[in-house]
């Protein structure tokens, strides 16, 4: 769960459920401060000189408000429609794709007008009947960590689940599903778990949970009837990477049931970078040590100019062999989405 240092109350977000149950989890601690503010006033609430303080004091942060636009962005290929439960991470890996998004301070936001929200993906499933309406929870946040406060994941999860048309999937790096257990899913939310060797997750994902415990979660939630799913992402290649990534597998294996057949969903990505996000990875955290030298990768031209630095097409192609190898090896009947 996430605990913060200062909690900003939008105006009028105390007058609702939500921002009432926040208000009552954190008014007795005497470390959390509690700002009341107008919401053009949010960042002068957020110290820091530098983007390293900046950084730092907005993960700190917990901001309570209305989403004002009800206008879901898209979300090709895995999803239609980005779903705005909450954005920002309460987590501070160090190659987070939100480095480069959220500003200079990337405060974790939760929405207190969850109804509303819900009845627009409401309106965005009728309007594409009679196809089914994919949403993602994930795709600005880690919801998880936020769950105690909002419910919001519960609510839209056993929302979904009376949608015949609608589905709902969303990724994290914690282990606090327990309150997601008894929710009426119907098999319409798909879980996945990014999950990363543990020297990985050591040296780089500061303020998430670990592998092991990332994994109980995933055997939790599998055996609360949930389609779950594994993104190993981002992938290094390190000195005995095959080894410690064969160990990760293996240990998804020991912890299920025996019996365990259900089809798991198996993501894998191999580390890239853009100049933009490396500029800002160094700024925040200068001391980092994520292979970012420019000479040991081949640059890929991407779209509207933004080209990234990816592993050689050999090391690529001998990644994608050991992993579809692995992965088939140990879940026989595993469906593996993409090996990139
Ligand atoms: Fe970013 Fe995910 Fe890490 Fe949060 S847990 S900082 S969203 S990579």
């Amino acid at each position: 769960m996430f605990i913060p240092k200062r909690v900003i109350f939008e105006k009028g977000s105390l007058d609702t459920e939500i921002g009432q149950n926040i208000y009552n989890k954190v008014k007795d601690n005497p470390k959390i401060e509690i700002i009341n503010a107008s919401s053009n006033r949010i960042k002068s609430n957020i110290p820091g000189d530098n983007l390293y303080e900046q950084y730092r004091s907005g993960k700190e942060t917990l901001v309570v408000g209305e989403r004002k636009s009800l206008k879901f962005q898209t979300c090709k290929p895995s999803a239609n429609y980005q779903l705005p439960l909450v954005s920002g991470c309460m987590g501070r890996c160090e190659y987070c794709y939100l480095n480069t998004q959220l500003g200079d301070k990337p405060y974790v936001r939760v929405f207190v007008n969850i109804d509303e929200i819900l009845k627009k993906a409401k309106q965005y499933i009728d309007e594409r009947l009679p196809s089914v309406t994919i949403f993602e929870g994930a795709a600005t946040s880690d919801p998880i960590p936020l769950e105690p406060y909002t419910n919001a994941l519960k609510k839209t999860i056993e929302f979904i689940g009376k949608e015949e048309k609608g589905r709902f999937r969303f990724v994290t790096k914690y282990n606090d599903v327990d309150s997601l257990l008894d929710a009426k899913h119907n098999n319409h939310t798909e879980i996945r778990f990014s999950i990363n060797t543990p020297k990985v997750i050591d040296i780089y994902e500061h303020h998430t949970a670990s592998a092991s415990k990332r994994i109980e979660a995933a055997v939790k939630v599998a055996n609360a009837g949930y389609q779950i799913g594994f993104i190993i992402a981002p992938v290094f290649l390190y000195d005995n990477w095959k080894e410690e990534y064969r160990d990760l597998i293996k240990s998804i294996k020991d912890k299920l049931p025996h019996d365990f057949d259900k089809q798991i969903i198996f993501e894998v990505i191999s580390h890239r970078y853009t100049t933009k996000a490396k500029n800002r990875i160094l700024e925040i955290f200068p001391e980092t040590t994520l292979p970012m030298n420019d000479d040991d990768r081949k640059f890929k031209y991407g779209q509207f100019g933004y080209g990234k630095y990816v592993y050689s097409k050999e090391e690529l192609a001998d990644m994608k062999d050991f992993f579809i190898k692995e992965i088939k090896y140990i879940f026989p009947n595993s469906l593996i989405k993409y090996v990139i």
